[in-house]
């Protein structure tokens, strides 16, 4: 189960840990694309929790499609479209609710990975956030099948996530700006897939207690 306390909670703390992470994104982005990723990031969350007590009455649903039109009109960029479609996805999934079981969870993920894939058209082992992000829902679900809590279920997406992010490195971009590396993008750690792993890691720790 997450709360809406704890959405709340976890998008507050998004926005610190990009903050935090900002030159390092920016420095994985700068190896192989134009050094902006954490600059970005950390851009449209601080935008994003100027937002929040807005809507903080409103359901989860509401929330989420706030912070992606905030993402979209403030980002930029590959990510800001890619991001504010993840976040308007999972809106979706989770309209009217004002806590997720792990069932809605799946479908806010699932919702979340198919709307990147729509827009961006990447596959897997593209080197993209969607290696973060595929391997991390499909952790989630599989362990909510195993009969894990949400906390045990988000340990294994975080894991899974952490994975992907570093099986970027070796990968030749197929899709956005280190594409245009070809083969010198190979050896970099993909910055998109670096943030979503971020975010995921603060949500697992947001419901740690
Ligand atoms: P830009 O490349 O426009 O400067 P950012 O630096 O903010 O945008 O984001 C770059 C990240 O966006 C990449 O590291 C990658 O993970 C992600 N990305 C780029 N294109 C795509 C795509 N088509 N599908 C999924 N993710 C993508
Ligand atoms: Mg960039
Ligand atoms: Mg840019």
């Amino acid at each position: 189960m997450l709360t809406k306390q704890q959405i709340l909670d976890w998008l507050q703390s998004v926005a610190v840990v990009l903050e935090q992470n900002k030159n390092y994104l920016t420095e994985l982005d700068a190896a192989i694309g134009d050094a902006d990723h954490g600059i970005n990031m950390n851009r449209g969350f601080q935008k994003v929790i100027t937002q929040l007590p807005g809507v903080a009455d409103k359901d989860i649903g509401t929330i989420l499609k706030t912070v992606s039109m905030t993402l979209i009109s403030s980002v930029g960029g590959a990510s800001g479209p890619l991001y504010g479609t993840l976040f308007l996805r999972a809106s979706t999934a989770a309209a009217g609710k004002q806590e997720l079981n792990n069932q809605d969870t799946i479908a806010f993920l699932e919702a979340a990975v198919d709307g990147v894939v729509q827009r961006g058209k990447a596959n897997l082992g593209d080197k993209t956030m969607l290696d973060a992000l595929s391997p991390a829902k499909n952790a989630f679900k599989q362990a909510v099948a195993d009969g894990a809590s949400t906390q045990e279920a988000l340990q294994k997406a975080v894991a899974a996530a952490e994975e992907g992010v570093k099986n970027t490195i070796p990968l030749v971009a197929k899709k956005g700006r280190a594409s245009y590396l070809g083969d010198r993008s190979i050896g970099h750690q993909d910055p998109g897939a670096t943030s979503s792993y971020l975010i995921l890691k603060t949500l697992l720790e947001t419901i740690t207690p």
